[in-house]
């Protein structure tokens, strides 16, 4: 039986990865599940899953865990510290789909323990790539995509040297305002942006993908998941969203991962990984689909893209800044307190503000620098808004 934990299990992911998991129950040994404040989905699919542990990110709903899981076996606990003890459990597959900066420390702790790593939590790599390349090293922990893109790259990767490869193209459907204006875009609100043509995911990423946030993640993502230089990275607007990524080989050979926009895909690829199995998803008819359409991002209305390659230049504690300012610049847009195109105005100040001090963007990483830095990029972030406002 293969021992397997959920991080972020009541979220998008995590709800997928259990859909998968439920359908072979004889295969699975179920051991922590992770959530935050929906304690009745939580203790639901913890009972059904007969796992070891259930534990809430909140510590304050911990009575309320206990009381939804009373009566069965599964152990309650609540809080960061408990998340990352339930991680540190001996297990053979993790997924990683808590989001945010918050999802970092429980998959060090996991790598740590040498399970394999199932990484929907793209902030990990974009904070600390290294940390966590690093933990993954020391212990012999695998690593696995499972962002949609990451996994076709992967996928068109096997059996290929990373030698004969000249270029990676990650695709973006241009979220919810692909054909907006930039002055529509100024006065779009939360609700708007929170409306995914193609893809079916949990709020924050959702309106990441409307200002591509997400795919400026992804760009730094890639490099770091596959060890490529900036220049090798390409973004194309794909609005059908069924190429996810594509690998172009030195001999002019493009090899294009095609799948349907489902996430079950890439979650089942790193679930079964090496072998591939049958997997519940829509098989795509490409007589019917027709076409498919790509075009150059505008950076116009996408300045995070660009802002991603100044981060990658950058390197050392940039993605941790990049990472807190823009979680912070979600959650002030979310509150409606600032305008959807001024969250790349507060990324790109927060950025030019810190990277001025070497010794900051330098700094030995580990988990506690990188919290010390995190911390510093939201209170500036803050700060930026505040004087925004004034
Ligand atoms: P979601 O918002 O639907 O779910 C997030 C999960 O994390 C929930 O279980 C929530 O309770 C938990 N959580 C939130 N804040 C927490 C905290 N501070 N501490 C501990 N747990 C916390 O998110 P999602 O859309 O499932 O995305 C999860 C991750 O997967 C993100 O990193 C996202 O970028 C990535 N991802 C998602 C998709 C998708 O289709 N949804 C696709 C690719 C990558
Ligand atoms: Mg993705």
């Amino acid at each position: 039986m293969k021992r397997v934990s959920i991080f972020g299990a009541t979220g998008s992911i995590g709800q997928n990865t259990i859909d998968l998991i439920r359908r072979a129950p004889s295969e699975y040994k179920v051991v922590a599940v992770t959530g935050g404040a929906n304690i009745a989905q939580l203790a639901a699919d913890a009972i059904e899953l007969n796992a070891e542990i259930a534990v809430t990110a909140y510590a304050d709903r911990l009575n309320d865990l206990r009381a939804a899981l009373a009566g069965s076996p599964v152990e309650a606990a609540a809080g960061e510290a408990a998340i990352v003890e339930a991680a540190s459990r001996p297990v053979d597959w993790v997924m990683s789909a808590i989001i945010g900066y918050a999802g970092l420390a429980p998959g060090i702790a996991a790598l740590k323990q040498g399970a394999t790593l199932a990484l929907a939590n793209k902030e990990s790599l974009v904070t600390a790539g290294d940390l966590v390349l690093r933990t993954a090293k020391a212990s012999g922990a695998r690593l696995l995509p499972v962002d949609s893109e990451h996994s076709a790259v992967f996928q068109a990767l096997v059996g290929e040297n990373m030698a004969g490869v000249e270029k990676i193209t990650i695709t973006a459907s241009g979220g919810a305002f692909r054909d907006w204006s930039l002055e529509d875009m100024a006065c779009a609100t939360p609700e708007q942006a929170a409306t995914h043509p193609n893809w079916d995911m949990g709020q924050r990423i959702t309106i990441d993908s409307a200002s591509m946030f997400n795919k400026a993640l992804e760009v730094i993502e890639t490099k770091e998941f596959f060890s490529v230089d900036p220049q090798q990275i390409e973004v194309l607007v794909h609005p059908e969203s069924l190429v996810h990524a594509i690998v172009s080989y030195r001999d002019a050979g493009m090899m294009a991962h095609v799948g349907p926009a489902d996430m079950r895909h890439a979650i089942g690829y790193a679930l079964h990984w090496p072998e591939r199995r049958h997997l519940p998803v829509e098989r795509l008819d490409l007589a019917k689909v027709g076409q498919l359409n790509f075009n150059a991002p505008d950076p116009a209305r996408y300045p995070a893209l660009r802002l991603a390659w100044g981060v990658m230049e950058l390197g050392g504690m940039a993605g941790c800044i990049f990472n807190a300012a823009k979680e912070t610049a979600l959650d002030a847009f979310i509150d409606h307190r600032i305008g959807f195109l001024d969250m790349a105005t507060v990324v790109e100040k927060t950025l030019t503000k810190l990277s001025s001090d070497n010794g900051l963007i330098r700094a030995e990483m580990t988990l506690d620098t990188v919290k010390e830095t995190d911390q510093l990029a939201r209170i500036t972030a803050k700060e930026i808004m505040q004087y925004r406002k004034g």
